[in-house]
């Protein structure tokens, strides 16, 4: 398989537009209707490799515009076959996109309806748990674009509502659910009855030796297509893992907070009394903090809460179970200052942000002591995390946090139920100065470059777009942290 390598030239270009792409007036114009104009990353590199024929093993997931990626480009293809006769027999299915459930087939089949608006193909979707007889209406008046979950896509194939002689593409959408799923045995009967010269797109979010084995069976020399978005768990969360020594975990909040323009975060700590000595901490440093932790009466508590939803407060210092069931909307980041003890916290955590479709951001600091935790992240998210080394530009004197807070204490938030990993870590250890790992300066990979500049574009006008992310930096943080001026 080959990697699609990005040339230099290209990475600091503005994003590219959608009117360069080769595309037939009538979905440029489609796609100008729903507000885009310029390509999310995935679409940058996969659309121009979908419209030259080849197979494509997408890495990507929801929140990336991978929707469009694929079916904006076999729209493209199909359009010789657009016909203005109403004859089902000259509208056999040519694209067939198979979904892991009812809820991603449906919003696959919305977004083909949106870019196919002003051209005279096809679609339909069909999918288990409902009625099959107003399906089967549809298939039999013939669709270019058939959308499907497996299941029910097989109970049509067997009443021979649907004829897949014809189809020329084929796209396995979000294939590792799927496989998690246990779609397998009918992924490989459906492929079975397709055509063998077609074009395969196999997007997914993990790349698992299963997928993999997947993808040899059934694409022929594809090319893969990533991004690098580590955004395994909530779809619109952006996670970053910072490799940050102890002494420096403070100073790095304060410089993401500034180069982000980030007006509020919550940053979690392991314990109760590390929450109350860096909110102390925090606030020597100019910020307006509060800590939420099991030693605060819920009255305290309450208050610290809507101080923070009043926008009174900037940061928030909390610990798991205080901050379990908060809800507060539109929260732009968070911080795992400890990383957690278990991962499972780590999805509560960054589930604090990026609700409600709103994108968020979730930095991770990691330190040498975190191999075991991360490990169990990776476990758990079933996937490789990048620890990226981060480089402190902030030029005030750094003042040291008092003794690592779970050194000493780092038990008293959780049940009382033994945990496995309750075990004393030891003493973090401090990076030699010639540690390559601390001493190279962050450089974000090139991916991440065209990923940021993504964000950077202006919000796209229509609305319901989840993507844009634009966070107004406050005039008094922003100010506080010398930051530019919002
Ligand atoms: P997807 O990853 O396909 O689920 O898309 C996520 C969201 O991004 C959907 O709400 C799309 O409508 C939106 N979207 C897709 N492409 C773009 C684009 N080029 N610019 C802005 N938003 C987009």
């Amino acid at each position: 398989m080959q990697a699609e390598n990005t040339p230099e030239a290209q990475v600091d270009a503005p994003p590219a537009r959608f009117s360069t792409l080769p595309l037939d007036a009538k979905l440029l114009r489609a796609v100008a209707d729903a507000g885009y104009e310029t390509m999310t990353p995935i679409q940058a590199k996969a659309i121009p490799v979908v419209l030259s024929g080849r197979d494509v093993m997408g890495a990507a997931q929801t929140g990336t515009g991978k929707t469009a990626a694929f079916s904006i480009p076999l729209l493209q293809k199909m359009m010789r076959h657009e016909s203005a006769s109403v004859s089902p027999a000259r509208h056999p299915v040519r694209a067939l996109v198979l979904a892991p459930t009812r809820e991603l087939a449906d919003q696959v089949a919305n977004n083909v309806k949106t870019y196919a608006r002003h051209t005279q193909l096809r679609s339909t979707v069909v999918f288990g748990g409902i009625d099959m007889k107003p399906q089967t209406l549809e298939l039999k008046k013939g669709v270019e674009v058939l959308i499907a979950t497996p299941g029910r896509l097989l109970d049509h194939i067997e009443a021979k509502n649907c004829n897949l002689s014809q189809v020329e593409y084929v796209v396995l959408d979000e294939a590792d659910r799927m496989l998690d799923i246990g779609f397998l045995p009918d992924l490989q009967r459906i492929l079975s009855y397709l055509p063998k010269t077609r074009q395969t797109l196999l997007f997914s979010a993990t790349f698992s030796p299963e997928i993999k084995k997947l993808a040899q069976s059934y694409l022929q020399d594809p090319l893969l297509v990533e991004v690098a978005r580590p955004n395994a768990t909530a779809s619109t969360v952006e996670q970053r893992f910072y490799r940050v020594e102890e002494d420096d975990k403070r100073a790095a909040v304060r410089q993401i907070l500034r180069e982000r323009g980030i007006t509020q975060s919550i940053v979690f700590v392991n314990s109760k009394l590390g929450a109350a000595r860096l909110a102390r901490a925090f606030e020597r440093d100019g910020l307006r903090t509060s800590a939420l932790h099991g030693d605060k009466s819920q009255d305290e508590r309450l208050k610290a809460l809507a101080a923070f939803k009043a926008g009174e407060v900037d940061l928030l210092v909390a610990t798991d179970v205080a901050a379990r069931g908060l809800d507060i909307a539109d929260l732009p980041a968070v911080f795992n200052y400890d990383i957690p003890f278990h991962a499972e916290d780590y999805v509560h955590r960054i589930g604090r942000t990026g609700r409600a479709g709103a994108s968020g951001l979730a930095f991770t600091f990691v330190d040498r002591d975190d191999g075991r935790l991360t490990g169990e992240i990776e476990k758990l998210l079933k996937k490789k995390l990048e620890v990226e080394p981060y480089e402190l530009r902030d030029e005030r004197p750094r003042r040291s946090l008092p003794p690592r807070a779970r050194e000493t204490d780092f038990s008293d938030e959780r049940p009382a139920a033994p945990r496995r990993s309750s075990a004393s870590p030891p003493p973090p250890r401090r990076a030699p100065a010639s540690d390559p790992f601390f001493d190279r300066p962050y450089e974000p990979p090139a991916e991440d470059q065209a990923t940021a500049a993504w964000d950077r574009a202006p919000a796209p006008a229509a609305a319901g777009n989840s993507l844009s992310r634009f966070i107004k930096p406050r005039r008094r943080i922003a100010a506080l942290l010398g930051g530019p001026k919002g």
